[in-house]
């Protein structure tokens, strides 16, 4: 079955030869917060380039020096793409680009009477006479060279079609639609995009949308229906406010929605989303397309099902042409049958590893944690069913905990109190720590006595959140044995003595 054919009302447009422009680099990183280093930019640009992203916006050089150093290193860098640089349409702006050995200039300034009015304080006259010696000055550098009108979705069609017209006749290789506050449509963008398509002879149309509406990728397609060839986009959508629109959704739009074939190589998206995450701290959304954690997850028992009988029921892409993996989430919507084969596929078998009662009480485990509305990872699972295992053996057990109470807070010493039944004989102690586990640990090491000792103790947070499933790991000592122990409960205290505990019984075995 072919994806488009269970698609009919896709438009079915002859388009070809669109491309992506990524400003990751320039509109990206005028992300509130943002500042790349010199060498994240550069880890950036070669994973761009590996991509298959044909056009880089490095940067502003007229921004500082170090940003000139920076756009120049990445432009010798010897990528495929190309390395360009924005300027203003002034004279000097224009000189800094040639000396970073950038292959190509965007030039822009604003078109709309509102940035006229109350931000540059000239006629549209003066400002297109402006626009104008830039992209001549600029070409006459021997560049490619792309005009841009900032804020031309708020600028009357008349003055882009003359403007655009006469860039074009200056030597503008590529002119540049911006919806600088993201307030055009797709029916808008497309508008504009087939008048100047009518208008201009050879220079390609760009479109650069910000997603101040959650528009973004929707008004760049609108522009390639209407005749754009090139969408300005980012990795994530980052950029100044709401972002830019995001290349990994554009770029499968195209390919998915329109079968358009971009040079971008999908199954490395994921791979840079997560590294522009990780350099950026600007974490994605779990539901973000394509991207996101969750885009390929199903929980609820109905979709694990349909996806699992045939992909295209709930899956419209393919995870891995994305670099994705489809998920199975374990949760409160989940049934029997997928814990089952979530456990086998872990390697746990009811009625071999799994008693039925302890197959019983992992799924209600499961679902707890479920309800509290977490997701259940694949270590979650294990560490319940290793837990459940373990903790119905207890009665062949030497060492039982019986009962623990712990006090703490900022005017007491952190207290344990711990009895534990050893060969049926019962022990009590109470001990004071820097904390409850330490206080724990202390009473039932001074239970036990030295000559088991705690050699080591990990602690983990499984899941994210306060309430996240802990697991503490520790290594025991003793009578010429070394354990390794672990278990899961959220509270750390109890995890931390379930742990010990079964060391304990381990090396006293
Ligand atoms: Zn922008």
């Amino acid at each position: 079955m072919n994806w488009k054919e269970v698609c009919p009302y896709n438009p079915k447009l002859n388009l070809k030869d669109t491309y992506i422009y990524d400003t990751t680099l320039r509109d990206g990183e005028q992300t509130p917060g943002v500042c790349f280093t010199e060498e994240q930019k550069l880890n950036i640009a070669r994973k761009l380039d590996e991509l298959g992203i044909k056009q880089i916006e490095a940067g502003f050089p007229a921004v500082s020096k170090k940003e000139r150093e920076i756009v120049k290193k990445i432009a010798n860098e010897g990528l495929n793409a190309d390395v360009l640089a924005l300027s203003r349409a002034l004279k000097d702006d224009i000189d800094k680009a040639p000396s970073c050995d950038v292959d190509g200039i965007i030039t822009f300034i604003a078109t709309s009477p509102l940035h006229l009015k109350y931000k540059l304080h000239k006629s549209i006259e003066e400002v297109e006479e402006m626009g104008m010696k830039a992209v001549e000055y600029a070409k006459d550098h021997g560049l490619f060279v792309a005009f841009s009108a900032e804020d031309a979705t708020r600028t009357p069609i008349e003055d882009l079609i003359r403007i655009h017209k006469n860039a074009e006749e200056h030597g503008a290789d590529r002119v540049h639609i911006a919806d600088t506050t993201g307030c055009g449509t797709p029916q808008s963008i497309n508008y504009i995009c087939s008048e100047l398509s009518k208008n201009l002879k050879k220079a390609h149309i760009g479109v650069h949308c910000h997603n101040d509406f959650g528009l973004a990728v929707a008004n760049s397609l609108g522009a390639v229906e209407g005749g754009a060839q090139q969408i300005h986009c980012t990795i994530n959508g980052l950029g100044e406010r709401a972002g830019n629109a995001s290349l990994e959704e554009a770029v499968m739009s195209l390919k998915m929605i329109y079968g358009i074939e971009t040079s971008i190589k999908t199954e490395k998206l994921t791979e840079i989303s997560n590294l522009v995450s990780k350099l950026t701290g600007i974490k994605t959304q779990p539901n973000k397309a394509v991207v996101g954690e969750n885009s390929f997850a199903h929980e609820s028992g109905i979709h694990a099902h349909g996806v699992l009988a045939h992909a295209l029921t709930y899956e419209p892409i393919p995870p891995e042409i994305v670099g994705q993996k489809r998920k199975i989430i374990l949760g409160k919507h989940t049934g029997t049958h997928a814990i089952q084969s979530k456990l086998k596929e872990l390697g746990f078998e009811v009625g071999e590893n799994i008693s039925d009662e302890q197959f019983k009480e992992i799924i209600n485990r499961i679902k707890d944690i479920g309800d509290k509305g977490k997701m259940i990872t694949d270590a979650d699972v294990i560490a319940i069913v290793e837990d459940i295992t373990k903790r119905t053996v207890k009665s062949e057990r030497i060492v039982n905990l019986e009962q623990i109470a712990v006090m703490t807070g900022n005017k007491v010493i952190p207290t344990a109190s711990v009895a534990l039944i050893i060969n049926n004989e019962r022990y009590i102690t109470s001990k004071v720590g820097v904390g409850p586990v330490d206080a724990a640990l202390k009473a039932i090491q001074s239970i036990i006595g030295e000559k088991i000792k705690i050699k080591e103790y990990h602690i983990n947070a499984i899941t994210g959140g306060t309430d996240a499933l802990a697991e503490v790991i520790v290594k025991l000592e003793g009578y010429g044995k070394e354990i390794t122990t672990k278990a899961a409960n959220e509270d750390i205290v109890r995890a931390s003595v379930e742990a010990i505990i079964d060391g304990i019984n381990k090396i006293m075995e």
